[in-house]
């Protein structure tokens, strides 16, 4: 069976590397709030290309953590509304109303599954604080249009780069465009931990410095509580790995953009939509995506990954049910988003990881061709 992402086999590719790593934190007896973290933080906010990397528990704390800061300097408060897009991981959501603030849900491009820049302006409303991009599946989401909103409205620009670790707009790294980026490192993710983990990055000193302060127990000194914070740090034991990883990023990502370029020249099926981008054979050269997940669109989606199950080749969907539409959501159940549904009804994830052989690249090609 191919499956969907073999994370073990990933892992092991980085051998004996991270085994060293391990086997350092663990003798070392010393595990949060050391030098595997310092180093790995200081690592990881030059490859983004910010001033400050503050290492979190995981993704959905490190958007937490952002929102608890900006309401503490006093940016934004209860009630206030942010941006977002519909069609996104749910964890983008719970960032925004755990904070108690109010999402503004805004629908996607249909071409690239992103917020669709066009219609953000409409949304934005006297309590409107700040704009959430997520830049979904590893593409980009930045866009002049959104840029200039956040200017004309002082708004506050937050990233969930959770899918995209290395991808660009332009020359900047996605995570260095706006104001704050959170950043997962949850093991399936183009730099995943061996458990959960994620990172804040932004440029502004107060930002980062409070940041720090609400994620150890709102402490700057030990035993002195000056916020309500939580706990949320990253261990020494992840760090140390997450180094190792990094190092080979923008490779794995590169041999990325060779599998995702070969199904977009190879996949011709009428029944298929594929992923957009003129012509195929740009993928491999354009910095602006990196293919975290390999999804295309089909009518006959359920049948598609019956077909697929029934031939060997594990997919999934990314995402089945959108976060309008959940129970944690129900005042959002009515709202009609039709093309985020639309989305959500058609979409699925084919196999796509550094280590995926030309010959199951072949194979799932040859099975999703000759679906009827
Ligand atoms: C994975 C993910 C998160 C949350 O990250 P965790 O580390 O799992 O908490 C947030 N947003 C998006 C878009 C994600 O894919």
């Amino acid at each position: 069976m191919i499956k969907f992402l073999d994370i073990q086999g990933i892992n092991n590719s980085f051998e004996p590397e991270i085994t060293q790593a391990l086997l350092r934190v663990f003798k070392s007896g010393w595990y949060l709030l050391g030098d595997e973290v310092k180093t790995f933080e200081k690592a990881y906010g030059d490859f983004i290309g910010n001033r400050h990397c503050i290492g979190v528990a995981n993704g959905l704390d490190a958007l937490r953590l952002i929102f608890k800061a900006y309401i503490e300097l006093g940016f934004m408060k209860e009630g206030d509304e942010i941006i977002v897009p519909a069609n996104t991981y749910i964890a983008s959501m719970l960032a925004i109303t755990d904070n108690r603030l109010k999402p503004v849900l805004v629908e996607p491009d249909i071409n690239t599954y992103n917020i669709d820049p066009k219609l953000i302006a409409e949304k934005i409303t006297e309590r409107t604080r700040g704009i959430m991009i997520v830049h979904l599946y590893g593409q980009n989401a930045m866009h002049p249009e959104i840029q200039h909103l956040v200017e004309k409205y002082d708004l506050k620009l937050v990233e969930d780069n959770a899918q995209a670790q290395g991808c660009y707009f332009g020359k900047k790294r996605t995570g260095s465009i706006g104001h704050a980026a959170g950043h997962s490192f949850y093991p399936g993710k183009n730099l995943g931990a061996l458990g959960d983990a994620g990172a804040v990055t932004t440029d502004n000193d107060q930002l980062a410095e409070l940041i720090r302060a609400l994620g150890n127990y709102g402490s700057r000194k030990k035993y002195v509580n000056e916020y309500q914070g939580l706990n949320s740090r990253l261990d020494e034991m992840h760090a140390a790995v997450l180094k190792v990883k990094l190092k080979r990023l923008d490779e794995d990502n590169q041999r990325r953009r060779e599998i995702a370029e070969f199904y977009c020249d190879h996949i011709k099926n009428e029944k298929i939509i594929l992923p957009i981008h003129q012509p195929p054979s740009a993928i491999r050269s354009s910095s602006s995506h990196i293919w975290h997940l390999f999804v295309v669109r089909s009518r006959e989606r359920d049948k598609l990954q019956k077909r697929l199950t029934e031939h060997g080749v594990q997919t999934l969907i990314h995402y089945p049910i959108p976060p309008h539409k959940q129970l944690a959501y129900s005042d959002w159940n009515a709202i009609s988003l039709p093309i985020t549904e639309k989305i959500h009804s058609e979409v699925i994830s084919l196999p796509i990881s550094p280590i995926l052989t030309k010959d199951e690249l072949y194979k799932i090609t040859e099975t999703v061709n000759a679906f009827k």
